[in-house]
């Protein structure tokens, strides 16, 4: 057991509880979010896990959230985040594991499970495991040059992978607390900075940053791409400051405990978020009762009437739930609808909420609608995701995904599909309705970033590469409604 872990930081303000003890090997801890603070003992106290090691599997240890599992509300609402559930069928702790990680022999026998986050990057620190990333040290300077580019945070060139590195991996919690502070929400809503801080670093650490792409900096880059449409001459004179404070939580919340498998692949492997579920939306509910999870935890909103609270929380869902891909072509529709009959009026909350829907689901794909300097970038991060669910079912023998076969598929048939089928549709309809400068830089870099990738496709079919598809063959073999979410 002193293997995997030693316990600098123990609550010893009260006695682990009987039943804690009574498992084999059981121990408590704090999550790291008590750092920041005093909390109330009660809390700390429910926070209390149990982690136990089964000396039948030296590389397994199994934690589980005694507090957190489950939380019901008094008004029948139920979270559903930190679930302690192993897969069924796959083991996961595969999913993140890397051939060239070193480290301490502790560590390395120490796998990610979905929905620990915060539990290992405490324990990592606590043991003195140092992030292998060497940038994670920096000096002043570089917050400085974070700072000077926050000024330009506005800026559809922004970028966010730069802007990551200079803020030590810390660009969600940078970007957002600063566009908090931006819009005057934190006056607005009477907010305590001291917990918006803790909520976004638990949402920044709840997400996965082993995975390539569905990762903290996705997110941040997300609520970047937001920002930028909410200050739109059409949206900035009609949001209210509820409007933006949703939008930005929904950006900031949208991918939260990615585990960096699609939907397909949980069904497929009777994963027990299917099965919650009922196989519809199944990730981007777990991303929802994720983010309702730490908003309660944080207690951001707590001076808030019940009403507002909940009001908040179901429209964060439904902000969420129009990221399903799969449903693409129902929000389009009715988008094109709208615009067809010219009848969206923003002074009404319903056509404020619908857009905020469709501006989320724009900053959610806009990645071929940066420059091709960054746009590249994301491509090969989500091929990489792609390609590694796609090892993983070979490995244990399930049907490869779609778009998931290093050998069958590559990165330039990956994003002309993805570009022609889904991303062009959505962005002709956003710039009929708010034709603007930067609608037309994005379907400009979009274009551009397509011809970029046909020229690649054609280069290799040019030099005999008789693997690589042509163009037409291409367009054709990509499925837009493959449900995958980006
Ligand atoms: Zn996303």
């Amino acid at each position: 057991m002193e293997v995997c872990y030693q316990l600098p930081v123990l609550p010893l303000d009260r006695p682990v509880p009987k039943h804690v003890l009574t498992r084999r090997g059981a121990i408590s801890f704090s999550s790291s979010s008590s750092l920041f603070g005093c909390p109330d003992p009660r809390q700390l106290s429910q926070r209390r896990g149990a982690i136990s090691y089964d000396s039948s599997d030296q590389t397994a240890l199994y934690i589980r959230m005694l507090g957190d599992v489950r939380v019901r509300s008094r008004v029948g609402f139920e979270t559903e985040r930190r679930g302690s559930h192993p897969y069924l069928y796959v083991d996961f702790r595969i999913l993140h594991s890397r051939p060239e990680s070193v480290g301490p022999v502790s560590a390395r026998k120490i796998r990610r499970l979905l929905s620990f986050q915060r539990s290992l990057h405490s324990s990592r620190l606590f043991r003195g495991v140092l992030p292998q990333n060497p940038l994670y040290i920096l000096d002043d300077d570089y917050t400085g040059q974070a700072k000077c580019m926050l000024k330009k945070v506005g800026s559809w060139n922004f970028d966010i992978f730069l802007f990551d590195r200079l803020t030590n991996g810390n660009s969600l919690v940078s970007l957002t607390f600063h566009l908090f502070k931006h819009y005057g929400l934190i006056e607005i809503f009477h907010l305590d900075m001291v917990k918006l801080r803790r909520f976004l670093v638990m949402v920044q650490e709840d997400y996965h940053s082993q995975n390539p792409y569905h990762n903290a900096v996705h997110a941040a880059d997300v609520t970047q791409a937001m920002h930028c449409y909410l200050k739109e001459p059409k949206l900035a004179k009609s949001l209210t400051s509820w409007d933006v404070l949703l939008g930005l939580l929904a950006a900031t919340t949208h991918d939260l405990d990615h585990p960096g498998v699609n939907q397909h692949f949980l069904i497929k492997t009777n994963h027990y978020l299917a099965t919650l579920y009922k196989n519809t939306s199944v990730l981007e509910n777990h991303h929802w009762r994720s983010a309702v999870g730490l908003l309660r935890e944080s207690g951001l909103f707590a001076h808030l009437p019940m009403e507002d609270r909940l009001g908040m929380e179901r429209q964060l869902g439904s902000l969420i739930l129009a990221t399903d891909i799969s449903r693409q072509n129902e929000y389009l529709l009715q988008f094109r609808t709208h615009l067809d009959r010219e009848d969206l009026c923003l002074d009404d909350a319903g056509h404020r909420h619908f857009i905020l829907q469709m501006a989320l689901k724009c900053a959610d794909i806009c990645n071929p609608c940066r420059t091709w300097e960054l746009s590249k970038q994301w491509s090969e991060k989500v091929t990489e995701e792609f390609f590694h669910q796609g090892d993983i079912e070979k490995k244990h023998k399930l049907d490869v995904s779609p778009l998931c076969d290093s050998q069958t598929q590559t990165i330039e048939n990956i994003q002309m599909g993805f570009m022609t089928y889904v991303v062009e549709p959505l962005f002709v309809e956003w710039a009929r309705f708010s034709d603007t400068r930067l609608s037309q830089t994005m379907l400009g870099y979009l274009a551009l970033n397509k011809a970029g990738w046909r020229g690649m496709v054609q280069e290799q079919a040019s030099s005999g590469d008789d693997t690589d598809p042509t163009l037409e063959e291409t367009d054709s073999d990509i499925l837009p409604q493959e449900s995958r979410e980006l």
